[in-house]
């Protein structure tokens, strides 16, 4: 970890999850002078492990992340563990503003600040949120197959959800308590497979410890469950985005950034990777995405930077053509190794090649 310098860096990463650092190992891998502010929360951080990452299954979220620190910073990245507060747009790019007051400017800005899981207000579910309590049956569902499983409904997603899980465990429950009254559809699909469906208000989790014990309803009804799926409102960390002038898109499942398949948002200059733009990408998605917008900025910049050359050039080339016209610049007159040595030098300035000539 370094502390960021003032100077403007090519790109400023906020978010040093698995999308951010993606980005930066391909970012210094172009030589971009890349600087990556985490505020050191990913979201997968309460689980033991993160699945479907073929090469790495199951590896501990901040063990994963601790390496593509270390693989960032041996390509030349900067990282900084702070909070980036607020964001503005210079007339070279962007200024951010950290909690600890430093500012770091960039030509451009990846936000891959990932996402805020909005949890249903349960006593217990924050408690043993990304242990026994889980959202993704594809994340953690293997590791609760064949146990108890209950599913608090809060959104029309409940039923899926349910469906999903079933396809993991014969021991499956329903508690409708504030999700939408299944269609007969539902009703149709959850008698078939054998789903238990509770109709009432779940009052909380009980635990031994920290360990989940039933599901409790309001009533007092108790029971008894090894793993509990909810429907979080996925809301992504948009205010650095918003402060710049973007708008975010809402959706059933919550609220992104709109971004497009590389990354690219509808600010010029902005891109975003990750859970930030896209609420449904897993680690190895999120990598990607992290990959495709280091890949697309990279390529931003080394055209912006070509199109700064040509233009250069083709000043230096009228400089010439009009000191020959004006008979200036000793371009005048007939071929000679005094006027080729001064082409050379207008136009190709350090790389320029021709007669030498003294003086
Ligand atoms: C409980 C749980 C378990 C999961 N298990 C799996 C799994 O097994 N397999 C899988 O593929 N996926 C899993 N996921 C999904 C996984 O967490 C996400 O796909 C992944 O974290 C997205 O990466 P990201 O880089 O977009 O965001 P994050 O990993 O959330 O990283 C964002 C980073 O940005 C930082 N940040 C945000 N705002 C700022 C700011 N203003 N300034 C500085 N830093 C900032 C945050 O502190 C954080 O470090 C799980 C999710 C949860 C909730």
């Amino acid at each position: 970890m370094t502390s960021p310098t003032n100077s403007p860096h090519d790109v400023v990463i906020v978010g040093g999850g698995t999308a951010g650092l993606s980005a930066a190992v391909t970012l210094a891998r172009s030589l971009r002078d890349v600087v990556v502010i985490d505020a050191g929360e990913p979201r997968n951080a309460p689980a033991a492990g993160a699945h479907n990452l073929l090469g790495r299954e199951g590896i501990p979220p901040l063990e994963l992340l601790e390496a593509g620190r270390r693989e960032a910073l041996a390509y030349g990245a900067q990282i900084h563990r702070g909070r980036a507060s607020t964001a503005r747009r210079t007339a070279d790019g962007f200024e951010l503003t950290l909690a600890d007051g430093a500012t770091v400017t960039a030509r451009r800005l990846l936000l891959a600040t990932g996402l805020v899981d909005e949890l249903p207000d349960v006593p217990g579910v924050r408690e043993l949120w990304g242990t026994q309590v889980l959202h993704c049956p594809y994340c953690h569902g293997y590791e609760v197959r064949g146990t108890r499983i209950g599913v608090i409904a809060t959104g029309s997603n409940a039923v899926h959800q349910t469906l999903l899980l079933r396809q993991l465990s014969a021991d499956v429950t329903l508690f409708l308590h504030e999700g939408p009254e299944p269609d007969d559809e539902a009703w149709d699909q959850l008698a078939a497979l054998g789903v238990t469906v509770v109709i009432g208000q779940v009052r909380e989790l009980a635990r031994d410890g920290d360990r989940l014990r039933a599901v409790v309803l309001a009533d007092g009804h108790s029971f008894a469950v090894d793993a509990v799926a909810v429907q979080p409102r996925f809301v992504a960390r948009g205010d650095l985005y918003e402060q710049i002038g973007g708008t975010q898109t809402e959706n059933p499942m919550g609220r992104h950034l709109t971004a497009g398949p590389t990354g690219a948002t509808e600010l010029p200059g902005v891109w975003a990777a990750g859970n930030a733009g896209d609420l449904s990408a897993m680690v190895g998605a999120s990598a990607a995405q992290g990959v495709l917008a280091g890949a697309a900025i990279n390529a931003d910049l080394v055209m912006a930077d070509v199109r700064v050359a040509v233009r250069e050039r083709a000043d230096r080339a009228r400089v010439v053509g009009a000191g020959a016209a004006a008979g200036t610049n000793g371009l005048a007159g007939d071929f000679s190794p005094v006027m080729e040595a001064r082409v050379a030098e207008l136009v190709l300035g350090d790389r320029r090649h021709g007669f030498a000539v003294d003086g």
